[in-house]
């Protein structure tokens, strides 16, 4: 039983004994700092997983010495205090917290005790939800009427916010249906979806205020309004995961999920995505479904809750001073932590676009670490105002990449200093020019600049451009540092007597090279245009291109006009691909190119040659891999037109395997039963030639 006073250890103590009283000293009086600022300020001062590493030593420390328990531990109390500008409203029955599980082995132990503690053998049903990243709530109504709303508070009393509440669409005023019984206390949690947090915080940005970190933050901030206008305009969700005071239970249902039900049926919003789970197998399963959905879902969780099904076991399980014993909290790994912004340091990109990179210092975000991460541009930084020496908040969100969210203002010292761009390339020393009416400034460097040179080379070679196998990085380095190409059509002038005096270049793999870069001359419309590296021409613009124009001079002759009637060409890049092609530098690299021999099959979608004609007429067809030149709906309904029958699986049967990029398995079965392989570009020359 926790008590009042600690109790100091008795002498004489070891030291390890009396280092670790001293710990948890410290350790209740940080949280308790944190606690404040958190619950009742809306103002953390530490990330939630620095804030949970210190109460697990806590509760680590509590668990080797209970009998240093006490009653105002952080352990033995929930949430915060209320604030003073709101009415208190005692609750009638306490909102509790939960533990929390942070892996598997956490919810083993969990079950094996709930399993325990109710003599159950085999596995019980748990009801599994998302742990919405908001604020608990208690929505209290007599007679099916919303009488009051409080927030969670320090569990027994907690804010009156009963007026914003009422603004929030989804909540009944009065509850559907019949059969409610006549005071009943629902309890959910309040939150803000991500697209409202986001078009909030732009309007923050666009009006010059101070934006929200998280959607948390932001549901809290709103819901903690004294004028409800403010909550009815910023758009607050509900969820409803529990209930308090229910003057009877009579003729509620036995199991949880039911009752979750039965409140949705009288009109109270709750969570689509519930599952009922068997064991902690289950709970497993559930955890790897819901961690993938995490990004896709239209908000934000934190983990999953996991509670007991049968409600006559909640009784039997019954709670600590905290939380309930028959649910747990398994958390995700954080996706926003806390760390040092050593520096910012310049990245030139392959279109010469000089961007801030932060230098920080590693951290574990989102199960990875993260050492590095953009800052996007100058205005960015200042509209963030992150400055070098911050603590930054930094995330990192499903697969996207790492950033920097926002500076923690109450951690900033004396020593930050603000970051300016620099005048001049790092890279080859040439002016940075601002881009008119834009945030990024470019290196005027273009074809001189090495960053932009190297990568504007590796881009040309790269997969999705001109695929040249063997011409890797290391060695386009070597070939511009000897200066022995400047422009990409020196490539395919190149020797393999001459290759071969580079270091480590044996005779034979000088040859494979060589070899390779003439077989790339024989390619395909959208691979050239792809690999000019036109800024902000990628592989879909491309081959978007390549359908509506057919042929290259068509494309280097279009207005601006002409070129945003093209699927996925905007404005920016229409006006990108004319100043590309006015370039008399780049008109040089273009001609160079297609006199080296560059070429490639004039796409036949118009001209299709008659069934009759057609070496495909009657012919079975697999089709594999990812097709370049057009889709694959296309590619069939064209082979189809000719006769043939398109299937979906190689046999001996088969007459043509027609492969795209990275075909795999079914183009190694046709090779192993003999069946004829075609190249995308293969097939479109033979029905070309079956048409002429
Ligand atoms: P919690 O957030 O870990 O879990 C309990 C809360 O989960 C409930 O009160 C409820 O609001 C919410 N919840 C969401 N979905 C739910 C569902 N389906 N069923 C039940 N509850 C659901 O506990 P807490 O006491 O609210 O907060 C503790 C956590 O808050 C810490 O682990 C930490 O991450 C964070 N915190 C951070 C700081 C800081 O300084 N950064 C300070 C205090 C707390």
């Amino acid at each position: 039983m926790p008590t009042d006073t600690i109790q100091e250890p008795n002498q004489p103590q070891l030291d390890s004994f009396d280092k670790a009283f001293k710990e948890l000293t410290r350790l209740k009086q940080t949280i308790a700092k944190y606690d404040y600022a958190y619950y009742a300020m809306d103002n953390p001062l530490v990330s939630d997983a620095e804030y949970d590493q210190l109460y697990q030593a806590l509760l680590k420390i509590e668990k080797k010495h209970p009998e240093w328990v006490t009653n105002d531990s952080p352990s033995q109390r929930v949430g915060g205090q209320p604030i003073e500008h709101f009415k208190s409203l005692p609750h009638a029955a306490p909102m509790f917290s939960l533990s929390n599980a942070f892996s598997q082995d956490d919810l083993v132990e969990f079950d094996r005790k709930v399993l325990e503690k109710l003599s159950l053998d085999g596995a019980t049903e748990y009801a599994a939800e998302p742990k919405i990243d908001g604020l608990a709530i208690n929505i209290r109504y007599e007679n099916g009427t919303l009488v009051l709303a409080a927030t969670r508070g320090d569990g027994t009393i907690g804010e009156d916010v009963t007026h914003n509440i009422r603004t929030i669409r989804s909540v009944p005023l009065r509850l559907q249906g019949s059969g409610w019984p006549s005071v009943l206390e629902v309890r959910g949690e309040i939150f803000m979806s991500k697209s409202v947090f986001k078009r909030l915080n732009e309007q923050a940005v666009a009006t010059g205020e101070k934006p929200f970190a998280n959607p948390r933050n932001a549901a809290a901030g709103t819901l903690r309004q004294l004028d409800p206008s403010i909550a009815a305009q910023r758009q607050l969700s509900l969820f409803l995961y529990g209930w308090g005071e229910i003057s009877s239970e009579h003729g509620l249902p036995k199991q949880y999920h039911k009752v979750i039900e039965q409140f949705k049926q009288w009109g109270l919003p709750t969570n689509a995505d519930a599952r009922v789970v068997i064991g902690a197998q289950g709970m497993s399963e559930y955890y790897d479904l819901l961690y993938a959905k995490r990004a896709d879902l239209p908000y934000e969780i934190d983990g999953i809750v996991y509670k007991v099904d049968l409600i006559s076991h909640h009784k039997t399980l019954g709670f600590t001073a905290k939380s309930p014993r028959w649910a747990i909290a398994r958390k995700f790994p954080a996706e926003e932590v806390w760390t040092q912004l050593l520096d910012i340091e310049i990245q030139v990109g392959r279109t010469g676009a000089l961007t801030p990179v932060a230098r920080l210092t590693p951290v574990l975000v989102g199960g990875v670490m993260v050492a590095n991460a953009t800052l996007h541009n100058l205005d960015e930084i200042r509209r963030k105002d992150v400055r070098i020496g911050d603590t930054v908040v930094v995330r990192r969100a499903g697969d996207v990449i790492p950033e920097v969210v926002a500076p923690v203002l109450s951690k900033r010292g004396k020593t930050v200093r603000l970051f300016e761009m620099p005048k001049h390339c790092p890279e080859c020393g040439s002016d940075a020019v601002k881009e008119h009416d834009k945030a990024v400034y470019r290196c005027s460097g273009g074809l001189f600049c090495p960053a932009q040179k190297k990568r504007a080379f590796q881009h040309f070679v790269s997969r999705k451009a001109l695929d040249i196998q063997g011409l890797g990085n290391k060695l386009i380095d070597q070939l511009i540092e000897k200066n022995w190409v400047h422009h990409p059509d020196d490539l395919f002038r190149l020797l393999p007597e001459k290759l071969e005096t580079l270091e480590r270049m044996a005779k034979k793999s000088a040859l494979k090279v060589c070899d390779a870069i003439q077989d790339a001359k024989q390619t395909t419309l959208p691979r050239f245009i792809y690999a000019l590296g036109i800024p902000e021409v990628g592989e879909v613009t491309a081959k978007s291109l390549a359908h509506y124009f057919v042929t290259l001079d068509n494309i280097r002759q279009a207005d601006v006009e002409t070129l945003i009637e093209v699927p996925d060409v905007g404005g920016i890049v229409a006006e990108n691909i004319v100043t590309f092609f006015k370039q008399p530098h780049n008109q040089e690299v273009v001609e160079g190119l297609l006199s080296v021999g560059l070429s490639w099959p004039t796409p036949v979608v118009h001209e299709m040659p008659s069934e009759q004609q057609s070496p495909f007429a009657g012919k079975v067809v697999v089709l594999t891999g990812a097709l370049q030149l057009g889709s694959r709906t296309e590619a069939k309904q064209q082979l189809e037109a000719l006769g043939a029958k398109i299937t979906g699986s190689v046999s001996a049967k088969t007459d043509f395997v027609i492969a795209g990029e990275k075909a795999g398995s079914k183009r190694a079965k046709a090779e192993a039963l003999g069946v004829r392989v075609l190249s995308e570009v293969e097939w479109i020359q033979m029905m070309g030639e079956s048409n002429g």
